[in-house]
């Protein structure tokens, strides 16, 4: 069993992943930037090393200082939790090559899935439908145009390197295809150091639905059922639940079985989500693969009973899958609200802070992960989301209910959230009657803004 693990993170899932090993025994170094000096993950590792200034370039992001880190604090082993560094090919092989063990995939496999143009080739051979649209990267605007006349419009322009939503443009119009191409190509190079772009269809009123898989180094896997995360604002998740109330068991089942069936064809280990759009004919089109932890991922944990950090740690120490597919049982209903600091009322704009009050919801099926506490200030360098608020009941109603009852308490004073806002979409009739979209938000909520 691995011994000491860095986490090359911060925040929430830096807390959440120190939290398993404590669990296992296993001793934990945390990393912090300047700014993070009196952060709770520095106060809850074993030992904690800065690692640089604030900006994330030259601290989170900083490869040879993380790396330095652990050689310096004997580590075996490095944890990225998910963003920063977590889909970093460089990182990951310059890890495996001076013998720190990568909790996570193989580089090769990073590398694979995060160019998104080659992992739709992949998963096609694979026998998982895709999205229709361009076969590899775009050369120019004109192949563009040509594509898009060919497969219709509209049609979506995505950055081949793209996360976190950033780096997609719809475009109805050739019109807007045009203007849209720079757009994306300026995006894709400013925020992922790479402008190459691929354009699919736009899948009209899809639902996002994510399978999440596991898989050891012996060529066992199992797929943890799927999570519906249709309830985007620009293409980022802030509600996510499970199972997914629009598929069937035979449905879950079939894109279970695909998903497992592509990893091993692949030969994938650890976990990863196989991210579909799910068509109003219930017709589903592989989008992309994440290969990391998944924010979402405790929804997962609620209704299978497995602890997705513990295997893959137990995962990355060479142990076998301690379960089979027939193991997982799915029990009750499962959902998770993502917390930020920011101001619905001034189109979302981040909101930093000290925290002058906090109140935390608690009881029977509510799981609070976040990292702050009452007197912390949030720095303004980093991701808005500070919290995340998981509810299990036995359904979906029962889990609505409990959300809504935990926001009702938390009390998170000094700074603007978004939990008006999350409620807001709670107390939603179409919401309620699994009667929505990914374009939800835009459409019932903020269509006067
Ligand atoms: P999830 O599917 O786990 O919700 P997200 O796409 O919301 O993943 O991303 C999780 C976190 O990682 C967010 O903080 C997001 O900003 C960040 N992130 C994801 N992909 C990238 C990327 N390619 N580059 C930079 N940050 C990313
Ligand atoms: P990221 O890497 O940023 O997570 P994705 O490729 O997963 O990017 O897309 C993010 C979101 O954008 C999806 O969850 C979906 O809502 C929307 N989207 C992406 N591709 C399409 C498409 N072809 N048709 C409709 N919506 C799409
Ligand atoms: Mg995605």
């Amino acid at each position: 069993m691995l011994k000491r693990i860095l986490i090359a993170n911060r925040g929430e899932i830096a807390v959440r992943i120190i939290r398993a090993c404590r669990e296992m025994g296993i001793e934990t170094v945390a990393v912090y930037s300047e700014a993070d000096k009196d952060a709770l993950h520095v106060k809850l590792a074993d030992r904690a090393i800065c690692i640089g200034p604030a900006k994330a370039t030259k601290s989170y992001l900083n490869r040879n200082h993380i790396i330095e880190a652990a050689c310096l604090t004997g580590c075996d082993s490095i944890h990225p939790g998910y963003g920063f560094l977590s889909e970093s090919y460089h990182f990951a092989k310059m890890c495996s090559e001076i013998g720190l063990k990568w909790i996570g995939p193989s580089p090769e496999h990073i590398l694979l899935m995060g160019d998104k143009s080659k992992a739709k080739e992949t998963m096609q051979k694979a026998g998982i439908p895709v999205v229709p649209g361009s076969e590899g990267v775009l050369e120019s605007v004109e192949q563009a145009e040509r594509l898009a006349e060919k497969i219709g419009y509209p049609v979506i322009l995505k950055a081949s390197s793209g996360g976190g939503g950033k780096g997609i443009r719809v475009a109805y119009s050739k019109e807007e295809l045009i203007k849209a191409y720079g757009l994306v190509k300026q995006e894709a190079k400013n925020s992922f150091n790479d402008d190459r772009i691929y354009l699919e269809k736009f899948i009209e009123n899809p639902r996002h639905v994510e399978v999440q898989i596991i898989a050891d180094e012996h060529g066992n896997a199992v797929y943890l059922g799927e999570r519906d995360c249709s309830i985007q604002r620009h293409n980022q998740k802030i509600i996510e639940e499970t199972p997914c109330p629009i598929i069937s068991e035979k449905l879950r089942q079939k894109m279970g079985k695909l998903a497992v069936n592509a990893i091993c064809q692949i030969g994938y280990s650890n976990v990863g989500t196989i991210e579909f759009l799910v068509d109003k004919d219930k017709n589903y089109y592989f989008m992309e693969m994440n290969t990391r932890l998944q924010v979402e991922h405790p929804v997962t944990e609620a209704v299978t009973g497995v602890d997705i950090v513990k295997e893959q740690i137990k995962i990355a120490s060479g142990e076998k899958l301690s379960f089979s597919q027939k193991d997982i049982n799915i029990t009750g209903h499962s959902m998770e609200c993502r917390i930020n600091a920011e101001n619905p009322s001034k189109n979302f704009m981040p909101c930093p802070g000290k925290i002058t009050g906090l109140l935390l919801p608690g009881g029977n099926g509510i799981r609070i992960d976040t990292a702050i506490y009452e007197g912390y200030t949030i720095p303004n360098v980093y991701d808005a989301m500070i919290a995340k608020v998981i509810v299990h009941g036995k359904n979906r109603d029962e889990a609505i209910s409990k959300m809504k009852s935990a926001l009702g308490e938390l009390v998170i004073e000094g700074i603007d959230t978004n939990i008006d806002f999350l409620y807001q979409i709670l107390g939603n009739k179409s919401f309620r009657d699994n009667n929505y979209d990914t374009s939800f938000i835009e459409k019932e909520l903020l269509s006067d803004t």
